[in-house]
C-alpha cells in the first residue's frame, strides 16, 4: 500500500494505514477533522474587523481582554443565510475583536 499523497510506504498504525513521511491516513476520520480545521478558518476570517475603524460605530460593550467598556462594531452574516447576523466587536482601547453570542 502506496499513500496516495507523496507515494511512500505506508505502515499501520492503530489498525490504520498511515504514511510516515506526510502524515496521510486512509482514516476517514482525518477528511472529517481537516473540514473542522476549514470551518474554523473560516470563523477566525469573520471575526477579523477589515473596515476603516474611523467609519465604524460605537457601542458600550465591556472587552474581555481589558474590560474597557466601549467598543466598535461590525455586523457579519454567516455563510448559512438562516442564522442571524452576529455581532462583531473590536475594542477601542485594546483592538481585541470578540463576537456576541
Ligand atoms: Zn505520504
Ligand atoms: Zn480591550
Amino acid at each position: 500500500m502506496f499513500c496516495p499523497e507523496c507515494k511512500s510506504m505506508m505502515f499501520p498504525m492503530e489498525g490504520v494505514l498511515t504514511c510516515k513521511r506526510c502524515g496521510y491516513s486512509g482514516k476517514s476520520k482525518s477528511k472529517a477533522s481537516t473540514k473542522i480545521v476549514t470551518k474554523m478558518h473560516e470563523e477566525k476570517e469573520m471575526m477579523v474587523i477589515t473596515e476603516d475603524t474611523a467609519t465604524l460605530p460605537k457601542t458600550k460593550a465591556e472587552c474581555p481582554k481589558c474590560g474597557h467598556n466601549e467598543a466598535f462594531f461590525v455586523l457579519r452574516q454567516t455563510r448559512a443565510s438562516d442564522e442571524p447576523e452576529t455581532r462583531i466587536y473590536r475594542c477601542v482601547k485594546c483592538s481585541a475583536s470578540w463576537r456576541e453570542y
